[in-house]
């Protein structure tokens, strides 16, 4: 245990939000997504709110460029959770947290894994209401995915924060989002000076595919009450107008606003969440605010499908044709 006393919560007045969690791996287009979304009225999109707690004990910032602390969105829910949780960013409870939503936490023994769920089903259940209630949206966008930092998050909120949970399942190509992946390692291993080896840069994020898409099965299995609508990438971003109106329906909104900014090529605000890609914090050696995002197909990745590529995608094959996905076509 941490050692740190369970703080006593008080009685909540602010109404339940929905909570939309999406739900699947990264490169998906998950930030956009979130950032789509949250350009409607009653919708905030919050990010990627499972590095909540790291980013701001490591003094990060929201996507605006403000410090938490003083963005006026995060800035009333900082304040009220410190009144209840004085230890909000000591090592312990966000290794606490983290624990209890991550693969590693599997690890853990039983009895402290149940304290550790408690402890997290304590803090979302106070966390999202203070948000709602700060940026005056009834339903909340997070974007935390279900790879291994986040595996078991969506029980966390659902089962030990009882919250109200709605999950998209976003999916992309598999090859693209290992082509993405490899395109980055190249990058980073160029800056590095380091060479590494094609097939095993692929399989890595392929196996990371697999895994995060199987654990939302595993959900929708032990959450039979938590809906589920699937999404694919490839649809919203090439036809966003269909897919919008397909996420509002299931979410109980109406379409108009977002689908007003497409039509009239407004752009999407990439508003104040937490993380997300560049798309949301434009470079990092800019001071500018990052542009409007606009959905675009982007189909770079299927002239990048090399060999190597082509036959390392070939694991993914079953669960990619689940979801509609051929990886056997170029
Ligand atoms: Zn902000």
């Amino acid at each position: 245990m941490s050692g740190v006393p369970e703080p006593q919560l008080e009685a909540q007045a602010q109404p339940r939000p929905q909570i939309v969690y999406i739900a699947g791996y990264g490169r998906s287009g998950s930030t956009v997504l979130d950032i789509v979304l949250g350009n409607h009225p009653e919708v905030f999109g919050a990010g990627e709110l499972n590095m909540f707690l790291p980013d701001l004990a490591d003094d990060g910032s929201c996507s605006c460029g403000q410090p938490y602390d003083q963005c006026d969105e995060w800035k009333p829910v900082l304040g009220e959770l410190r009144r209840t949780y004085l230890n909000l960013t000591d090592t312990s409870f966000v290794a606490d947290v983290y624990r209890s939503e991550s693969t590693s936490g599997l690890l853990a023994s039983p009895p402290r894994r149940r304290a550790d769920d408690r402890r997290a089903g304590n803090l979302w259940r106070r966390f999202y209401p203070l948000l709602a209630e700060s940026t005056g949206a009834r339903i909340i966008v997070d974007s935390s995915k279900t790879a291994r930092f986040s595996s078991r998050r969506l029980r966390r909120l659902a089962k030990d924060a009882s919250l109200d949970v709605k999950v998209i399942h976003l999916t992309r190509d598999p090859r693209a989002v290992a082509f993405s992946e490899q395109r980055r390692g190249n990058n980073d291993r160029l800056e590095s000076g380091g060479g590494g080896s094609a097939f095993g840069g692929l399989l890595r994020p392929l196996v990371g595919w697999m895994v995060a898409n199987l654990a939302v099965d595993a959900h929708r299995l032990r959450l039979a009450d938590v809906p589920v609508l699937h999404i694919r990438y490839e649809d919203l971003a090439s036809e966003p107008g269909t897919a919008i109106t397909k996420i509002s329906g299931f979410l109980d909104i109406d379409p108009q606003p977002l689908t007003d900014r497409i039509v009239s090529d407004a752009g999407f605000d990439p508003g104040h969440g937490v993380r997300g890609n560049r798309l949301r914090r434009g470079s990092a050696d800019s001071s500018e605010e990052p542009p409007a995002i606009r959905l675009r197909y982007d189909a770079a990745w299927a002239s990048g499908l090399d060999r190597p590529l082509r036959l390392v995608s070939l694991v993914s094959y079953p669960l990619a044709r689940r979801y509609g996905y051929d990886v056997l076509r170029r």
